[in-house]
């Protein structure tokens, strides 16, 4: 497929065939080298009715289901723009939760261990059920409708949980109705676990401070002890995923609407069907944010048992959500349904929606690297693009399987631990499907990121334990 190399860090796909807009892909030459694979699914996603701008791909795209991930695209809602649940992946608001200490390494160090052990034991993982919480069946629907709130309500956290977390921890518009019984069923057992192996909780260190006044608004200094949890919505967000899907699949032909791949299904956003899709998405997203507030606490019980140290939380972001947002494009303010699919939000210095300690030093964007080498914490900056997103992530650039031949999960553990990160990995084969070598570079990611004007680099962390689904 045919690039034009407009900047260093920004590629345009001229449209062909039934393209309606450019895809524009942010990236470096190298990391564009491993993209390419996926370029035919920004031309697909360029096909969609509605889509305004480009169809945007990160510097972290990988192949997806439907959409790349590292994919955002936008739909016009009052012109027919469409949603399409394979525009926010099967894991709805799966995203990243940063917690600093209050120490650094040095203190924590005679309880490090005890602490590793305690999360071991403390954060359910793994592909089954099993959570922090057990929820009586009455109770799914006030997470679902009321997410990080409910939980803080009912003791799992404090009021500032709610104030650092994306939408005060829960969107208004969760349809508990439109979320089917095999959902239901699936989330219920699940509240307040990580899930399987791309998901895990990390202690980490802040190794280097890039803005220092962002870094003050937020909370973090050099040398300080962070907490990363990176989760999504588990079984329920998957199965509300693939119940939609169907749906669309078959509601497209009356809206007239053909799509290049039918992992593409969609509906008008303004449609029954769309409506409905946003409405389970909400509770999902609810749902997702609740999970994170659970393992947070449980988290900080942990620290402050074995080494009196509390948690407090910089910031709660998803990178897998359609959110209906409003927007400038040719000039003038639009009503848009945007999908980020392995994308994060990046609001601006100044945004309305962020909390006034936040305002003057944007919006955080959390960015985990790998388990072995580095995590990002970025800022969104004034003046963005692709509709204030960047990216979620360094990027899988192997397979599972693939990385999984390159190395078990043994050796990796003892690699790992001989570099002084500590591992409590729940399934060996899951392990060593994380290998950091199955990811892009996550500093050239973020410097491509950052280069084509997405965003601001504000700290870097390392590892120093993870604790693995
Ligand atoms: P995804 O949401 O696409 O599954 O994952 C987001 C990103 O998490 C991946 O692109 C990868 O960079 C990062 N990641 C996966 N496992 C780990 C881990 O154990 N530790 C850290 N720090 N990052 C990870
Ligand atoms: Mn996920
Ligand atoms: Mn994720």
């Amino acid at each position: 497929m045919h690039l034009v190399e407009e900047t260093p860090y920004r590629f345009r796909l001229d449209p062909h065939g039934a393209m309606r807009v450019p895809g524009v892909v942010f990236a470096s030459r190298d990391l564009i080298a491993d993209a390419e694979q996926s370029l035919q699914q920004v031309a697909n996603v360029a096909t969609l009715p509605g889509i305004v701008g480009a169809s945007y791909a990160m510097p972290d795209i990988h192949w997806g289901y439907g959409f790349p991930i590292g994919g955002v695209a936008a739909t016009a809602v009052d012109e027919g723009g469409v949603i399409s649940p394979g525009g926010v992946g099967f894991d709805i608001s799966c995203g990243v939760r940063l917690l600093a200490a209050d120490c650094d390494r040095a203190r924590l160090a005679p309880a490090f261990a005890t602490v590793m052990d305690g999360l071991d034991r403390a954060i359910p993982r793994g592909a089954g059920p099993g959570g922090v919480w057990r929820p009586g069946p009455g109770e799914l629907d006030h997470i679902l409708e009321g997410g990080a709130r409910y939980a803080v309500a009912r003791g799992y956290g404090e009021e500032r949980d709610l104030v650092r977390c994306e939408d005060g921890g829960a969107v208004d518009d969760a349809e508990v109705r439109e979320v089917g019984e095999r959902a239901r069923e699936r989330g219920l057992g699940q509240v307040g676990s990580l899930g399987s192996a791309n998901h895990f909780l990390e202690v980490q260190q802040v190794s280097d401070v890039y803005d220092e006044s962002a870094a003050e608004a937020y909370g973090i200094t050099v040398g300080q002890i962070c907490v990363m949890i990176h989760c999504g919505s588990r079984g329920l967000g998957h199965q509300i995923c693939t119940d939609h899907v169907r749906v669309m699949d078959r509601a497209m032909a009356r809206y007239r609407i053909t799509v290049p791949d039918r992992q593409l299904a969609c509906t008008p956003v303004d449609s029954p069907e769309g409506r409905a899709y946003l409405g389970a998405m909400a509770a999902a997203a609810n749902y997702g944010r609740a999970n994170r507030q659970l393992l947070a606490y449980a988290a900080r019980e942990v620290f402050r048992r074995a080494a009196g140290v509390h948690l407090s939380l910089v910031y709660d972001v998803s990178h897998n959500l359609a959110k209906l947002e409003t927007h400038p494009v040719d000039g003038r303010p639009r009503r848009l349904c945007v999908h980020r699919k392995g994308a994060t939000r990046a609001f601006p210095p100044r945004h309305p929606d962020l909390p006034a300690d936040l305002r003057e030093a944007g919006q955080p964007v959390l960015i985990p690297g790998t388990m072995g080498t580095a995590s990002y914490v970025l800022a969104g900056v004034a003046g963005g693009d692709a509709f204030a997103s960047t990216c979620h992530g360094a990027g899988r650039r192997m397979s599972r399987h693939q990385a999984a031949r390159t190395v078990t999960g043994r050796e990796l553990r003892a690699r790992l631990e001989r570099a002084g990160i500590a591992v409590r990995p729940r399934s060996w084969r899951g392990l060593s499907e994380e290998t950091p070598e199955a990811y892009k570079d996550v500093g050239a990611v973020v410097a491509a990121s950052e280069g084509a004007g997405l965003c601001r680099t504000v700290a870097r962390l390392v590892p120093l334990g993870v604790v693995k689904g």
